[in-house]
């Protein structure tokens, strides 16, 4: 049988609450023998700033090296605000996307027909909503050199970032957004801005040659980064997976997360590269959300993302498509019964805990 070996980061606030519902999955499949899975936990964020004076230890570094994947659950709260920035809870998780080389990141986009109705657009605009983000996440503006603020002879400041994509980073994420779309819908929308922007231009042109010479059998359209926010919200059922760059994937993720309802409900995956030797990719799984400090230890929390997030695992990490199908078709179900956590629940209507919900759908699946 294979086996696997996962790292459990929890972090802080409702991080602890939500991964231990993944918990409950992982020994689920574990005694159906679908996998056998080896868990590892450990700190990060403000929890490990309270023990070891850092957000993550090398220790720990090590393990999410080592390991097939890493599930992080979220950290941050008040409670460590005035801790050293290098310190902050934030940093473990910025070292980890750094240290493991993840550059694409992966955020789905579903619209469960039973939550349809809390999105910020109409039912029929979103209902069975299924497309998925892929968005560079290691290079572009957020990392170009210079970046600075410098004085000038006249006393003015200037604040200037810079745009830059090789041709390599281009291509690999392309070629995740390629090998993705063949498993689901066979189609890809690359996003840029190439009638004002050089690397623009590039990123055109060498997403438009990889699919040419590897990827023929994928339909590929391009659409500037403007016209493609504003198709978002008109008819976002048009696309299966949208490929950009770091900061138009930023601002394209938030829109597509508003037309799914809740922040509680959507998962994501931080891929590295291939090692060519094995074939596995570094990779790390998390909820969109963060930390959630009002709702901490109150077991209120909406295990979903987190669920969601390691359903990802399963599909990326282990192969295990499936098992993956299980997890997420379990979700749906429970959702399609009326079974809601408060944050996706109507008014009036009744709610579950975040222990419920997660042991709801392990007895579904
Ligand atoms: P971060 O800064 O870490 O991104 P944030 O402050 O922007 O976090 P969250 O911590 O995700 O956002 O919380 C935003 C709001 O959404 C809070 O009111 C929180 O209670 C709610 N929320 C977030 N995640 C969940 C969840 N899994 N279940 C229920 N409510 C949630
Ligand atoms: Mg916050």
């Amino acid at each position: 049988m294979a086996s696997f070996n996962v790292l459990m980061l929890p972090g802080d606030g409702i991080g602890p609450e939500v991964m231990a519902e993944v918990g409950k999955v992982v020994d689920f499949l574990d005694k159906q023998g679908v996998a056998r899975f080896e868990t590892e936990t450990d700190l990060v964020g403000g929890a490990c700033y309270d023990a070891h004076k850092v957000s993550i230890t090398d220790a720990a570094m090590a393990r999410a090296q080592a390991a097939d994947a890493v599930l992080f659950g979220a950290v941050g709260g008040p409670k460590w605000d005035a801790v050293p920035y290098d310190a902050r809870p934030e940093a473990g998780l910025l070292r980890l996307r750094k240290d493991l080389g993840l550059f694409a990141n992966l955020r789905p986009a579903i619209c469960y027909p039973a939550l349809a109705d809390a999105s910020s657009l109409k039912r029929e605009v979103v209902e069975g909503l299924d497309i998925v983000i892929v968005r560079e996440l290691t290079g572009g503006v957020y990392f170009g050199e210079p970046k600075e603020i410098v004085t000038l002879e006249n006393g003015e400041k200037r604040g200037v970032d810079t745009q830059v994509y090789t041709t390599h980073e281009i291509e690999r994420i392309g070629r995740v957004a390629f090998e993705l779309a063949r498993k689901r819908r066979n189609k890809v929308t690359s996003s840029e801005k190439r009638n004002v922007m050089k690397s623009g231009v590039l990123w055109n042109q060498v997403t438009s040659a990889l699919h040419k010479a590897e990827f023929g059998d994928v339909e590929l359209e391009h659409q500037l980064a403007d016209a493609l926010a504003m198709q978002l919200v008109r008819w976002p059922k048009q696309f299966d997976v949208i490929v950009t760059d770091n900061l138009f994937g930023d601002i394209l993720s938030d829109i597509a997360a508003m037309l799914t309802g809740s922040l509680g409900m959507l998962p994501s995956a931080s891929l590295g590269a291939e090692d060519p030797a094995t074939g596995k990719r570094k990779a790390l799984y998390e909820p969109v959300h963060g930390s959630a400090p009002d709702i901490a230890g109150k077991g209120l929390a909406n295990p979903i993302a987190m669920i969601g997030s390691f359903a990802m695992s399963l599909r990326y990490s282990f192969g295990l498509l499936e098992a993956a199908d299980l997890v997420e078709t379990a979700i749906a179900n429970v959702l399609a019964q009326g079974l809601r956590t408060k944050d996706i629940a109507a008014a009036g209507q009744n709610a579950v805990g975040t222990g419920e919900m997660g042991a709801a759908i392990v007895k579904e699946m």
